[in-house]
């Protein structure tokens, strides 16, 4: 077991963001949109207006999407 109190990283946090993959995804796979049309994970804007990645914009954003406050 690893100690929860270590800080996360960057692949940590993508992790978790993969296992909230978009709203959109499962109509994307059924077919009923296409690929540009899917919202981003993070933003929920298609095509994606995230901050740019690794900075703290990004951090923040993601902190919001996982309704934590840093
Ligand atoms: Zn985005």
């Amino acid at each position: 077991m690893t100690k929860n109190n270590q800080p996360k990283n960057p692949r940590e946090v993508l992790d978790e963001l993969g296992a909230k993959w978009s709203p959109d995804l499962d109509a994307y796979l059924g077919g009923e949109t296409d690929a540009s049309k899917i919202r981003c994970t993070l933003c929920l804007e298609a095509p994606c207006a995230c901050p740019e990645f690794g900075s703290d914009a990004y951090f923040a954003l993601i902190n919001r999407r996982h309704g934590r406050r840093s």
